[in-house]
């Protein structure tokens, strides 16, 4: 194939349709990035001595390509596997994740009435909508104390306006999504995957440059866009995260039902001290001054998004741009660092395979 590719964004997905295309020998192409960092969602910032990620990533390795890039661009030992343990705070008591597996470490006041609701499950939850399912699948008194509030906030919608569609592997189940190990860069946080390789393309990246696809796919062969879709009835969340220090127990995260807020410690698991909080809303006063914020954070999925998101798609691709990644796609399901910069290599295969 010849001609030059246009890519819009040096997140995960962007970086990994440039991976490919380098990787196939095709290096006539430009990547143009809104801010002066790689790594989107999925960089980091050093502040105050610390390194700090925007919310708790972890690395989840479930495709080859990506695989092969870490492997690539990180020593074994520069890459360590992060604890799985996180814990929910309710009222009154430090319950295990995930919550339904560990009905006996509830609140005493509550736990029999969420024993008995375990007995009525039906044995396949209905699949109208998210709230019908969180009902069905974990019972009312779970969904009463965790379920709907964390759920409310996480996603800032009805919960009877969002699909179930999604739900796939992120209900935690045996040999799901979460099973896989996880892994941390040793130094540098999240970001240092990113920005080594965005180091591997010196001189392909401009910085600082904001791009519109629809122009770009007018001069250039084709366009590999992770900018958000521009559909307004598509929602959306925005995120606030603050960066402290004094993390104090093995806990990787601390989930709070109530107070729009989760904790995640970060850094080097062997030597833990920094850690992120994520609000949906940042409450003035709220600990402390260092803070991050981006607008767009959660692709929420709506029941009417896989039709608007079809929709676009097509008239994307009429015009030679493949739409990539956590919001060129708008599926949180398949939002996460592994899964949008395979997104981002199928579409440089896409366009080389022509
Ligand atoms: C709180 C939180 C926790 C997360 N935890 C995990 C986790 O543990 N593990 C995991 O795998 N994933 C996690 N994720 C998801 C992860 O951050 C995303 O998978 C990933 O960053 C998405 O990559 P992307 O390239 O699609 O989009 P982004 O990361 O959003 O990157 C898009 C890039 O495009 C740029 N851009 C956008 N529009 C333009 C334009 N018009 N012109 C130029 N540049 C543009 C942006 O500046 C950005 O750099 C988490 C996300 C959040 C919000």
């Amino acid at each position: 194939m010849n001609g030059h590719v246009a890519i819009v964004g040096a997140g995960p997905a962007g970086l990994g349709a440039a991976w490919e295309l380098q990787r196939q020998g095709h290096d006539d192409f430009t990547i143009y990035e809104q801010r002066g960092v790689p790594g989107g969602l999925a960089s980091s910032e050093y502040r105050a001595g610390q390194w700090y990620d925007f919310g708790g990533h972890v690395l989840y390795v479930r495709n080859e390509p990506f695989k092969a890039m870490l492997a690539e661009l990180f020593a074994d030992d520069e890459l360590v596997e992060h604890p799985q343990r996180r814990v929910i705070e309710l009222s009154g008591a430090t319950v295990p994740y995930p919550i339904q597996r560990h009905i006996d470490a509830l609140p005493e006041s509550w736990r029999p009435l969420a024993e008995a609701d375990q007995e009525q499950l039906p044995a396949v939850p209905r699949r109208n909508n998210f709230l019908v399912y969180l009902l069905d699948a974990f019972g009312p008194t779970l969904c009463e104390h965790f379920f709907f509030p964390y759920n409310r906030d996480l996603w800032g919608v009805p919960l009877e306006t969002m699909s179930c569609d999604w739900l796939g592997d992120l209900v935690p189940k045996k040999g799901g999504a979460f099973d896989c190990p996880r892994l941390y860069p040793a130094m540098g946080g999240i970001g240092e995957v990113w920005t080594r390789l965005a180091a591997t393309f010196a001189g392909k990246i401009k910085y600082g440059v904001k791009a519109d696809a629809w122009e770009l796919a007018d001069r250039n062969h084709a366009v590999i866009s992770s900018a958000p879709l521009k559909a307004p009835p598509l929602k959306y969340t925005s995120l606030h995260v603050t960066y402290h220090t004094g993390w104090d127990d093995d806990d990787h995260e601390r989930w709070y039902a109530l107070g729009n807020v989760r904790y995640a410690a970060m850094g080097d698991p062997r030597d833990r001290d920094a850690y992120t909080a994520e609000w949906n809303e940042y409450q003035e006063g709220a600990p402390p001054d260092i803070h991050r914020y981006e607008h767009y954070a959660y692709p929420v999925p709506t029941l009417d998004r896989d039709e608007l998101v079809a929709w676009m798609l097509r008239r994307t691709r009429n015009n030679r741009i493949w739409s990539v990644g956590r919001f060129g796609t708008w599926r949180y399901e398949q939002g996460h660092m592994d899964q949008c910069f395979l997104q981002g290599v199928q579409a440089a295969q896409e366009i080389l395979s022509e």
